[in-house]
């Protein structure tokens, strides 16, 4: 008779009620009935009272209808591939917002007639090298390593030293990615020495290109040697530089890092490198250099397969033209500073009785560059068992955990979401 179940509120009713109207709105019609249907079997299983269902469904709604989640990087490592690489800045953010519409990518608004695809990102890529002669963008730097491939070593050899053969990550290896399109690679020197007169040799008439691949995720130590791009180019062939992160200029704190204008100063023909590493921006894949050999590779019918979306020009330009992006504040930023800020909110959290401190702490480039870079940073040292439940926070913050604490690194955090990081500590402490 007094079957609680029975109170239960029907589906019909629920998304009838203006709030569930509006986040039908928002996120979708089925979206909303999924979040509800699953209220009320918990309300059935009575682990929610009947009047609950309607609050528990509402708190339940996702804040987008896609599940990637906005995350907080305390992990210390500046350039990480598992949380989505480098951040936006909020000038190139807003660039995406403006131009996930319908957008004049394409199109001169004063002629009314078509025009070059991305030409804004492409001019600020050119203004900011000058040493390139020609500028181009494709998906990502394995893209751009693809294209290379296809336009300038069909079914030939690309000269490539032993020392140099890379593994990005998730078991993707860029001798295969080149392999898989035909070319034959050439393989020359050692693991740890190559000289330039192992390539000279290597060099005839099936030739392409010589392929110089930065080491960006490990270092070879000890009795070693490498033909640098200023010998490669002295070789009749073309020279392609896969410096991988993305500089565009040389950093000071990354000595050892390559940098586009230096490289093409330096002689090579072409420079690939992506755009979500130490650049700061979206995922892309920049071709600098000769202007003829870049005009060959935008017009390869495989161009077209690689080719980046007008989201991705936007944030590039933007990352470009507008203020440094969050990943260059977090590489540029005081020792000091990072420290000051871990100091305040592990006082703070101590304040309010949890186990917090303050220690030093090093963190990283990331598979994105620099494998030697060790940057002097600070941290909030938490008890280990907050690990997990600050991945299940929203947002979910993920640290690291090291000789059994909890570290949240500060250098990786930007300053701006210092408050909300507290927060976030804080309600897992209850
Ligand atoms: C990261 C990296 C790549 C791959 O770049 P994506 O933009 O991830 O495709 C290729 N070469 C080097 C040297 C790299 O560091």
């Amino acid at each position: 008779m007094d079957d609680p179940r029975r109170r239960i509120p029907r589906t019909d009713a629920l998304l009838a009620e203006p709030r569930f109207v509006k986040a039908g709105h928002d996120l979708g019609h089925e979206l909303v009935k999924s979040v509800i249907v699953t209220a009320q079997s918990r309300a059935r299983a009575g682990e929610i009272s009947p009047e609950e269902v309607a609050e528990e469904a509402l708190a339940a709604l996702p804040a987008t209808a896609g599940s990637l989640r906005p995350v907080l990087n305390a992990t210390g490592v500046v350039v990480h591939t598992n949380l989505g690489r480098a951040p936006l800045s909020s000038a190139a953010r807003d660039a995406v917002l403006a131009a996930s519409g319908n957008t004049d990518v394409e199109f001169d608004l004063a002629t009314g007639q078509r025009a070059r695809r991305g030409r804004g990102a492409l001019a600020a890529l050119a203004e900011k090298v000058p040493d390139a002669g020609g500028v181009h963008v494709v998906n990502n730097n394995a893209a751009a390593l693809l294209l290379c491939a296809l336009a300038l070593a069909p079914g030939r050899e690309i000269v490539i030293s032993r020392g140099e053969l890379v593994e990005i990550g998730d078991g993707f290896r860029i001798p295969e990615l080149l392999a898989s399109t035909g070319a034959v690679l050439r393989e020359v020197g050692t693991t740890n020495r190559t000289t330039s007169r192992d390539y000279a040799e290597a060099i005839g008439a099936d030739t392409g290109f010589v392929l110089k691949v930065h080491p960006s995720n490990f270092r070879v130590t000890g009795f070693t040697a490498e033909a640098s791009v200023a010998e490669l180019a002295r070789l009749d062939v073309p020279v392609v530089a896969d410096i991988g992160s993305g500089l565009l200029h040389p950093h000071s704190s990354l000595p050892e890092e390559p940098d586009a204008t230096s490289m093409l100063r330096a002689g090579a023909d072409l420079v690939v490198a992506s755009g979500d590493k130490l650049l700061g921006g979206p995922q892309a894949g920049l071709v600098l250099g000769d202007r003829s050999l870049v005009e060959h590779l935008r017009r390869h019918p495989a161009a077209r397969g690689l080719r980046v979306d007008k989201l991705t020009l936007a944030a590039l330009e933007a990352t470009l033209r507008g203020p440094a992006p969050p990943v260059r504040a977090a590489l540029d930023a005081e020792y000091a500073g990072v420290r000051a800020r871990a100091e305040h909110l592990a006082g703070s959290l101590a304040a309010r009785g949890v186990d917090a401190t303050t220690v030093d702490s090093s963190a990283a480039i990331g598979g994105g560059g620099a494998p030697g870079a060790v940057l002097e940073s600070a941290s909030v040292s938490l008890p280990s068992g907050y690990a997990e439940r600050l991945r299940a926070a929203d947002p979910p913050v993920v640290g690291r955990v090291e000789d059994g604490r909890c570290l949240l690194d500060l250098r990786t955090i930007d300053p701006g979401d210092d408050e909300c990081l507290r927060e976030v500590v804080s309600r897992c402490t209850s």
